[in-house]
């Protein structure tokens, strides 16, 4: 219906399958995902909440009766209210949750919602320096968060190892007392010490957060510490990455949900589920992405299978094997490797060369990858000294550490060609022939040549 519209969905299908996505935050949706999130849902205004009906274990049934009739504010809501409660019990399901709301637009959003629950404006939440792996949504000066709220910082000790300064987080904690502290990270390919930090948490009172953007898929596949499990109050997530699900945010709490439509209850840990409802909405959203939380409900369907264990743990042993290769090749990686999905190498002082020319000459041979600041990066924003790559996509297209050396020595060859347009082609085609082996999740079933 729409030529101009349709050839670029067109060419960027043909982008994706002749080349690899080493984004780690990105990944490649199944066709049920993909057809959920193109589905009639999107016709759908659902403001409010669905009732607890079928989830009455999460509640007190007094509370059940009362709510069950006013929770949304239009009509024609029998499917959606079924639909978000699926989403919902699957989400718990997934992290051990007692309450999910699944209708943040974004992570960004689902971070906002949770500060928004539970601080004032000024008060302060210590979260991991931008530099050292923390992201955007955790106080940097550009965002809105950071002029409302007041974000103090703890680094890593030792960049490595990549080793928390957990002494230094604890001394900051105890002398400023933040009302959030924040765990969770876009850049870090280590594993915090959950333990130790709900620990610090719990000595000053803070609320345990545990932004899991990067990482939920690989806690649903068994691959990750899961915070739950050491009394972390709130996990966020986005939905997208190595989840494996739409473009989309996700909050998970322990404790009761109560009516969120009613007067706000007293900020106490106890209410924090019905807190966070509240402050998703009405408090910052107005209407949830009906079709997205559909496409949620299919990809959290697949996360509960038994294939997504298989998937997360050759995502990690990916991971491993590719740092192992490109260390080979001389790449210096931040923390000295990876124990999770990504990788973080400091090409400057590996060959000379800066984050975002590393990133062009590998983006030209079809690998897709981004420049990255290291800690206390010495280069600006713009041209830092690092590239951030990791596995999720690329296992999802079936590739195992069978590839990964040669994904190494791509990455090293882009480098070395960087003047060397001929060879930049040659590679290029190189990396095509292997990709259009590998076919998209959502591609259509090749049928057998008779
Ligand atoms: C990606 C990410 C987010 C934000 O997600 P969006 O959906 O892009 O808003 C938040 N926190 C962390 C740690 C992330 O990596």
């Amino acid at each position: 219906m729409d030529k101009e519209i349709a050839n670029l969905i067109h060419e960027e299908q043909e982008r994706q399958r002749h080349g690899f996505e080493l984004i780690p935050s990105e990944n490649y949706v199944s066709r049920g995902v993909l057809e959920a999130n193109g589905s009639v849902f999107t016709n759908k205004y659902s403001e409010g909440y669905p009732s607890f009906e079928g989830l009455t274990e999460w509640m007190d049934e007094r509370i059940a009766e009362e709510i069950l009739p006013n929770r949304r504010y239009y009509g024609g809501q029998e499917n959606t209210d079924r639909m978000e409660r699926v989403a919902i019990a699957r989400a718990c399901r997934m992290f051990g949750a007692d309450h999910a709301n699944v209708q943040p637009h974004s992570g960004a959003q689902a971070n906002m919602a949770v500060y928004n629950a539970w601080m004032e404006p000024g008060d302060k939440i210590l979260g991991m320096d931008l530099s050292h792996g923390g992201h955007l949504t955790h106080g940097a000066p550009v965002t809105q968060s950071a002029q409302i709220y007041n974000f103090i910082r703890y680094k890593q000790k030792d960049t490595t190892t990549g080793e928390i300064d957990y002494d230094e987080l604890e001394e900051i904690a105890l002398k400023e007392k933040p009302k959030i502290l924040l765990v969770g990270y876009s850049a870090y390919p280590r594993i915090p010490d959950f333990k130790r930090m709900a620990e610090i948490g719990n000595k000053i009172g803070a609320l345990l957060m545990a932004d899991m953007a990067h990482v939920a898929g690989l806690i649903v596949g068994g691959e990750h510490p899961n915070p739950f499990d050491y009394g972390f109050h709130v996990i966020t997530t986005t939905t997208h990455k190595t989840l494996r699900g739409p473009r989309g945010g996700l909050i998970l709490t322990k404790g009761k949900v109560g009516d969120p439509i009613k007067k706000a209850p007293p900020k106490t840990l106890e209410n924090i589920p019905t807190l966070i409802d509240k402050s998703v909405f009405p408090g910052t959203q107005g209407g949830p992405l009906m079709h997205t939380i559909a496409a949620k409900a299919v990809a959290f369907g697949e996360a509960l299978q038994p294939e997504f264990k298989v998937y997360a743990t050759q995502v990690v042993k990916n991971a491993r094997i590719l740092a192992e290769e490109m260390q080979k090749l001389g790449f210096i990686l931040l923390t000295g490797g990876t124990d999770n999905h990504l990788i973080l190498a400091d090409v400057h002082k590996s060959f000379g060369i800066d984050g975002a020319e590393a990133e062009r000459v590998i983006d030209e041979i079809g690998l897709s990858l981004n420049k990255n600041s290291i800690p206390d990066d010495p280069l600006t924003m713009f041209k830092p000294s690092g590239i951030r790559l990791g596995t999720p996509a690329i296992t999802t297209r079936g590739l195992t550490e069978k590839e990964m050396p040669q994904i190494a020595k791509w990455l090293k060859a882009a480098i070395d060609a960087r003047d060397d347009e001929v060879k930049l082609a040659e590679l290029k085609q190189e990396v095509a022939e292997m990709a259009i082996r590998f076919p998209l999740p959502s591609d259509p079933k090749k049928k057998a040549k008779k």
